[in-house]
């Protein structure tokens, strides 16, 4: 069997395409540009890069964009303050603070800092509330992407079996409680299993689709999957290759060889779920300049 290899580049460039398409007829019919509000503290590489692409896909969009960069040593009081300025800024429709953030801080506070409509990653417990009662949201990007993914490639999650493997706040249980609701693109029979589960073959083997968001390179294996499984891997880790130029290369949570062997269809690493992250970011930051 050789699997259909679901392509999220492609998917995301789609998504971004109709997004850019709606903001300009939102700009024309209302005057409204979509305004997205980054806050980065610290010199963490990696938020700095993800900053920048996020930015870069605003741009794209045509969106109105605010960076504030801050050094690690500033107060979470200051933080908060920048929060509160950009809640009360009519042109700033979603707020982005990107983590994580220094020790010093609380998360949860900066999170729940942040106005629910304005919370475009879709971390703030009333968005995460009405997630998991049905109601309409801001969803989190990545598990939004993980549904767009498969319904965008033909695989509509009704009636089937979806076993997602990690349970974090960030992608497991927000995956889990999309694919669950009695909705359209939706109604999945859900099993969620993580570290708890002795033995996860037995999961595994018993998905129609099944989700990785583990961060263990390659731990799944086609050997652990059923014949016909769509496999969506969320996963992103850094594995050393001395062929490559920078000494490492990124493998995902499964096994891509061995799954694709067994597999219907499959999502690769990178170019999978990881561009639909900010494909999604760039939907919510237009949803909430048109509530
Ligand atoms: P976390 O570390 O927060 O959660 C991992 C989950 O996997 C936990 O629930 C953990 O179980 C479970 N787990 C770990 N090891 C095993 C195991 N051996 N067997 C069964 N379950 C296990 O990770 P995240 O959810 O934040 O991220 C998961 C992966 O997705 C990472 O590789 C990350 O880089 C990637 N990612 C990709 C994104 C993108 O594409 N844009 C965005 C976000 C994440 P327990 O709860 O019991 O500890």
């Amino acid at each position: 069997m050789s699997a259909q290899i679901i392509d999220g580049k492609k998917i995301a460039e789609e998504i971004k395409g109709e997004v850019k398409n709606q903001a300009k007829k939102l700009r024309e019919t209302k005057g409204i540009i979509p305004g997205l509000a980054f806050i980065l503290v610290g010199e963490n590489p990696a938020s700095q890069v993800y900053v920048r692409s996020k930015g870069k896909a605003c741009d794209e969009m045509g969106f109105y964009t605010v960076t504030e960069r801050r050094s690690s040593d500033i107060s979470e009081k200051e933080l908060l303050g920048m929060i509160d300025e950009f809640n009360r800024d009519t042109k700033i429709h979603g707020i982005l603070v990107q983590m994580p953030l220094p020790k010093h801080m609380s998360e949860e506070k900066v999170i729940e800092a942040i106005d629910p409509k304005k919370d475009v990653d879709g971390f703030h417990p009333i968005n995460v509330g009405k997630l998991v009662i049905g109601e309409e949201a801001l969803r989190p990007c990545t598990p939004a992407g993980v549904q767009e993914l498969l319904l965008r490639s033909g695989n509509d999650p009704a009636g089937k079996h979806v076993v997602i493997v990690g349970r974090s706040n960030i992608v497991g249980k927000p995956v889990a409680n999309i694919l669950l609701q009695k909705q359209a693109g939706a109604n999945a029979v859900v099993t969620v299993a993580h570290t708890g589960a002795k033995n996860l073959v037995p999961f595994t083997k018993a998905a129609d689709i099944l989700i990785a968001a583990i961060g263990k390179a390659e731990i799944v294996r086609g050997e652990m999957l059923k014949k016909g499984v769509v496999v969506i891997d969320v996963g992103i880790n850094r594995i050393d290759d001395s062929s490559a130029k920078n000494g490492y290369r990124l493998v995902g949570d499964v096994h891509f060889e061995s799954a694709a062997k067994v597999a219907k269809a499959i999502t690769p690493v990178p170019g999978g779920v990881g561009p639909m992250t900010i494909a999604m970011l760039m939907k919510n930051t237009l949803k909430a300049a048109m509530a």
